[in-house]
Order: C-alpha cells, then structure tokens, then sequence
C-alpha cells in the first residue's frame, strides 16, 4: 500500500531531532526558574488537546521512531490526544513534537501593532501554573519561553522541502487504525449490493 504522508529526506529528520534536543536545551533555565509555580506532573494531560496538526518533518520524527506503535495500536479516543495512553501518559514523550515541549512554562509572545508602529508583547500560563510567583508582568522575558523562533525554523525548513506548501499532519492521522475508521464509509458504499 503507497504510503499515505509526505516523504521526508532522513537528513530533515535528523535535523528535527537536533532541533528538538536545542528546545530542551533552551526550556530548561526557564523550566528551573519556574519551578515553583510548575504543577506539570506525569498524568496531567491538560495540554494535550486532539486535533493538533504538526509539520510533516515534525511528524516523520514520530514515524521514524514508533513504526509498531503507529501500525497496531489503538489511538487515544477523540477528546485528547491520539498519542496519550489510558492514564494520561504520553507514548511518544522522548519524540513529542516542539509544541509540546514547552507547554507550562510561562510563555511570552511578540506581535507588531502596524496602526501603532509598535511592538506588542503577551504572555500567558496554564491556568494550574499562575500561582507559586510572580505576575507574568513582572518576569524578566528570559524567565519566559519565546514563541516565534523555533517555530519560524521549523516553518523554514518545511517550506524548503515541500515547495512553499507548509504542509502539516494531524497526529491522529498517523495512526493506521484510525484512519482505516475513518475510510470505512468509503469501503462500505462501494461493496457490491445484494
Ligand atoms: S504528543 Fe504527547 S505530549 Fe504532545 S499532546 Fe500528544 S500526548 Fe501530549
């Protein structure tokens, strides 16, 4: 059977991975200087919400690693996660994408106000992590993750590879099973009738 996603080059992947091992690098000041109000503990799976959809090199990492898993097990029902196991467990966690390696930390982000010409900067934090510091307002902006950069490299590399189409996976999507669901109604109309 042809395969359903993207072919991605192994060097992309490899690139993801070293890019994945700098996010960690970076997220943990950031991690130590929280630590105090970080409720994130094994089990808490309020960040990982369904339906999320991640670059087709972020998706191949997850594929070059879980092969069996993608082929044979069941995804998590809708509602959560696909990857989350029945207690709340991630089962890719050393291969999770970058969203997810950064969730709970104090997140800060920059935006232009072109009417303004100015800069705007907005932070924000699981609501079970507001408590145990400081306001938001008063971190210094390396006690917060950045959003944008990495992002914006992982974008980049995307776009080089596929041609500008920026394509991306929904994670539930990687699942043989779930995707033979949902071609049934599909291999049921074109059984023969009776
Ligand atoms: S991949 Fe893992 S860490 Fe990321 S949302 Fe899914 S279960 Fe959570």
């Amino acid at each position: 059977m042809a395969d359903r996603h993207p072919a991605v080059p192994s060097e992309a992947i490899d690139w993801v991975e070293r890019l994945h091992a700098l996010v960690d690098e970076a997220a943990a000041p950031v991690e130590r200087l929280a630590a105090a109000r970080l409720r994130c503990r094994a089990g808490c799976a309020d960040c990982c919400v369904d339906d999320l959809t991640v670059f087709a090199i972020e998706a191949a990492v997850i594929r070059r690693h879980h092969a069996e898993l993608l082929e044979t097990a069941e995804p998590h029902p809708p509602g959560g996660c696909a990857f989350l196991d029945a207690g709340g467990l991630c089962r890719i966690y050393a291969h999770r994408p970058y969203v997810c390696r950064t969730q709970g930390l104090p997140l800060r982000w920059l935006e232009e106000d072109e009417l303004e010409e100015e800069i705007i900067e907005s932070r924000d934090i699981c609501p079970k992590n507001v408590d145990g510091g400081p306001p938001l307002e008063e971190l210094d902006a390396d006690a917060c993750w950045t959003l944008g950069p990495f992002e914006q490299r992982l974008a980049e590399r995307q776009h080089a590879l596929d041609g500008d189409k920026g394509e991306r996976v929904a994670l539930r999507s990687l699942f043989a099973r779930d995707d033979a669901r949902r071609h049934l109604p599909l291999l049921r109309s074109t059984a023969p009738s009776k």
